[in-house]
């Protein structure tokens, strides 16, 4: 929601900003309640700075800060307008992982770890080491499913390019399409030199969840073809 209130550490100073609707650390859909804020600028020449509001959680009642990004906005004969214009962060934020299936949980622990801390690496603003993660989850995901379920020889498996694997040893199509372009934005985040440069992390993950999502429907539907006729 949208708030205009007096700058606390500035006189005659008024920013509008919007108030985080979600607690970084209980995760709950809040209206937070302001019990400070401060106004800071990075050199004395300029407009440019950041505003951190200081907030308790009517949720969890736990208290953090959100800092966001400012411009100058108006200056009448009383008061200089602010506008907070990006929330760049709010700490502390308690991570959370990523939940799974038991069918992936189970059959992929591997991956299930390696994606989440990942997320964990994400989360924590460590975005050039996340993907190379991701890249990585994916790796075993696809070569555990191959040689757990496509019962492939990990001999075989295990020293082929992830690339290869999909392309030689995959029958399911779908699984064939989602996880070679989960390959290709994967080892773009290991390279020095983009490739992709129109896709990112996020379509990264969604190509990841979308592999997941196969895997998970071929676990299900031969579930449902051993249900017999009676
Ligand atoms: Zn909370």
């Amino acid at each position: 929601m949208l708030k205009d209130i007096d700058i606390t550490n500035k006189t005659y100073s008024k920013i509008s900003f919007d108030e985080p609707n979600i607690c970084p650390m209980c995760s709950h859909s809040i209206q937070p309640i302001l019990l400070s804020n401060r106004l800071h600028f990075y050199n004395d020449h300029t407009n440019l700075g950041c505003f951190s509001a200081f907030f308790e959680c009517t949720h969890c009642h736990k208290s953090f800060i959100s800092t966001y990004d400012i411009e100058h906005e108006k200056t009448s004969s009383s008061y200089k307008y602010y506008k907070a214009t990006k929330l760049l962060y709010s700490v502390p934020s308690k991570f959370k992982q990523q939940n799974f299936s038991d069918c992936i949980t189970v059959n992929y622990p591997s991956f299930v770890k390696i994606y989440n801390q990942s997320l964990e690496a994400e989360h924590y603003s460590l975005d050039e080491i996340a993907g190379i993660g991701y890249r990585k989850s994916l790796e075993f995901l696809i070569k555990d499913f191959l040689i757990l379920h496509e019962g492939k020889d990990e001999n075989k498996v295990k020293p082929t390019a992830l690339g290869t694997c999909i392309n030689t040893m995959i029958d399911n199509p779908q699984l064939k399409i989602v996880a070679s372009r989960a390959t290709w934005l994967g080892n773009d985040q290991t390279h020095y030199e983009q490739k992709y440069t129109n896709q990112d992390i996020n379509d990264l993950k969604r190509l990841i969840k979308l592999s997941v999502n196969w895997i998970e429907m071929i676990y299900l539907t031969e579930e449902a073809e051993a249900i017999e006729k009676k």
